[in-house]
Order: C-alpha cells, then structure tokens, then sequence
C-alpha cells in the first residue's frame, strides 16, 4: 500500500491511526454486527457515539458549559446565511472583515438579511495580508462581528482579534480549528466545516453562545434554526452519522497526541520549515510576505512561471506529494499542512523543493 502525502486544502489527510481504527471497526462496530454506517441513529451505540464526540471536542477545545455544541450539515457556507438568519436578532445589522473568498461569501449571503457593514478589507492587498482594524468603525449596535479566522485559500491569518466589547465575536474557522489553542469564551459562536482539521465532508461543528440562541428571525426555515438543534442534542432529524464518528475518532486522536498544545507546536515547526525553505530559496516566492499574517495551515507559493508551477507539480506527484496546486482563483501552489500531515510529508517535500530548485537555476 503506497499512501501519498496529500497536500489537499480539503478534503484533507486524515490521520493514519483514525482510518485503521475505522477500518477495524467497519463491518462490525463493538459486537453491534453493523457498521455504524447501517445503525440508527437513535440506537444506543451511535448515541454513545455522538455524546463521545461531544465530550471530546469540549474537552479538548476547553469548551465553557455555556455554549452548545452541534452537528450539523450544509457545511460551513451554510452557515453563511444561518449565522444571520439566527443572530440578527436586534438591530439586524453586523460587521464583517473581508480577509478573502470565504468572507466575501459570507458578506454577500448576510446582506439578504440585514445591513452588513464591511469595516476593513485587503481586497486591494489580493487578500496577502490582514487588513488593520480601527474600532472607530466597528458599529456599537451591531448584532454580531464576523471574521474568517484562517484564509484558506490566500493564506492568511488573524493572530489578534479584534476587540469587539460587547459584540458577540463570530468566527469561520473552517481551516484552523484545532490546529492551536483559542480561548472559546472570546467568540459569540464559532463553525467550521469538517473536512480540513475535524473529519470527512458532511459535519460542520458550530460552538454558540447559550444566549445566543432562540432569537432567530421569523422566516428561518425549522432546520436552520440553532435552537432546533439544541434541543434536539443535533438529533432533530438524521444526522451524518458516519461523518460524526470519524469525526470522534479524529478528537481522539489529538487528545492522544497530546492535545491542541501540543498539536499546535508541531505544526508551527512544521510551517516554519516550510516558510523557511520558501524565503530561503530563489525560485518559490510567498504572496503573504508579511510573517504576521502568515497561516500556518495553508502555505501558498509560487514559481516564476506557470510553466514551472506545472512541472513542479508534475514531478512532485510522481514522488507522492500531491495536490499541492493553488486555489484556481490565484494559480500557483499550494501546501495545506493540517494537524494530520505528518513532519515527514513536510520534511519531504522540502528536500523535493530544494532538489527541484538545484535542477531549475532561474
Ligand atoms: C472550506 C471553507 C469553507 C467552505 O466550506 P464548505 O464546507 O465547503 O461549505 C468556508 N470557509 C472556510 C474558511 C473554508 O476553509
């Protein structure tokens, strides 16, 4: 079996030790005689599962008690309009940082249901770094401050917050959740679609404030209503019930590894490695040059030519190191480093970059 190191910006890796222990359990789930995949999800075993994974995710978030946790679908664009539909509750109006392609799609859906005022953007920057924020231009009355914490695609990220007072912080944290430690009682609610840092496509964790929920406006279809699935302890209807077991699986597996800390030190090695091999090289050049900004889960570069883009990317994949091609909006390439990319994978395609670069003098 030849498992690549794949450097997908999601669906991401996923660590080797979760996909045997699926493996193992796959036809037959501790003496059920079923795959979790063929169980009800009202049955014991899978409420056992979705409870596990609860437990996990609060613990190793440290995760206050005031807060709900849910899973649920839609992935995180749905919770674009959902964050408004259920949060503006008051004035109807929130600010948003424009920081890249995700909040500019955030923005666009929020604006059907309320005022939406963009304080800051880098827009005019191609998103290569955070733009600065001025709390004079934050609205007193807003009903929520939304901000992507983790550019995917341009890779950037927030290392400070920005301070919000009384606003409720919301947060898109699709690729960094978990990759380092956040203080959870700073953010009104947080959500992230599973498949760059939790588990398979179908889940999206959303973590909200207690008092948060249950103001949600009057058109805001039943099953996207927090509420609902609060209640319901994200049991109203069915629920992806395989992804929400990998996903357990995925939280037990860095609680074992020894937690989001620990975690979060071997990625920033594993970024600075790779930022490292980048500045320190002639032909690779990062678009976020600014090392404040720069994301230590989605690292993008480039060659001088998309020429060289293309036969970097071709001779990588025949060593094992794929999908390192940029997002098709900004070209070039680039290497998601989530929690389950092994040091090795980094490791590796360092010395491939270095190797490519001896052999291609520009
Ligand atoms: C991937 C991603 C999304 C979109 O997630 P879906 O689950 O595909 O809807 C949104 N925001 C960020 C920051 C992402 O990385």
């Amino acid at each position: 079996m030849a498992r690549v190191f794949n450097f997908s910006a999601g669906p991401a890796m996923l660590p080797e030790p979760v996909l045997k222990k699926a493996a193992e359990e796959m036809l037959d789930y501790k003496g059920s005689g079923m795959s979790v995949m063929e169980m009800s999800h009202r049955s014991k075993p899978f409420e056992e599962i979705i409870k596990g994974a609860e437990a996990t995710l609060r613990e190793i978030m440290g995760i206050p008690d005031n807060y709900y946790v849910l899973f649920l679908q839609g992935g995180a664009s749905l919770q674009f309009a959902m964050v408004p539909l259920n949060l503006f509750n008051n004035s109807k109006k929130a600010d948003y940082v424009n920081t890249g392609t995700w909040s500019k799609k955030a923005i666009s859906e929020a604006k059907k249901y309320g005022t939406v005022n963009v304080v800051a953007s880098s827009e005019n920057q191609k998103f290569a770094e955070i733009p600065a924020l001025d709390p004079a231009m934050f609205s007193k009355d807003a009903d929520y401050f939304h901000i992507t914490t983790n550019n995917t695609i341009e890779g950037t990220v927030f290392k400070d917050l920005p301070a919000t007072g009384t606003v409720p912080l919301v947060a898109d944290m699709s690729s960094n959740i978990l990759s380092e430690a956040v203080d959870v009682s700073k953010f009104g609610l947080i959500y992230a679609g599973a498949q760059k840092n939790i588990g398979p496509a179908g889940v999206t964790v959303v973590i909200v404030r207690k008092d948060l929920v249950g103001k949600a406006l009057p058109i805001t279809p039943t099953l996207l209503d927090y509420k609902i699935h609060a209640e319901n302890e994200s049991l109203y209807n069915t629920p992806p019930c395989y992804a929400v077991y990998i996903a357990k699986l995925v939280f037990e597996w860095v609680k074992s590894e020894g937690g989001v800390k620990a975690i979060a030190e071997r990625n920033l090695m594993k970024a600075n490695m790779l930022y490292k091999a980048i500045d320190g090289s002639k032909l690779y050049k990062a678009p976020v040059t600014n090392p404040k900004f720069r994301s230590i889960m989605n690292v993008p570069f480039a060659l001088p030519t998309e020429e060289l883009d293309e036969k970097f990317l071709g001779e990588a994949k025949k060593v094992g190191l794929t999908t390192l091609k940029g997002h098709r909006s900004v070209g070039g390439c680039r290497a998601s480093i989530y929690n389950a990319m092994p040091v090795e994978g980094v490791k590796k395609l360092v010395e491939f970059m270095k190797d490519f670069e001896a052999k291609n003098k520009v």
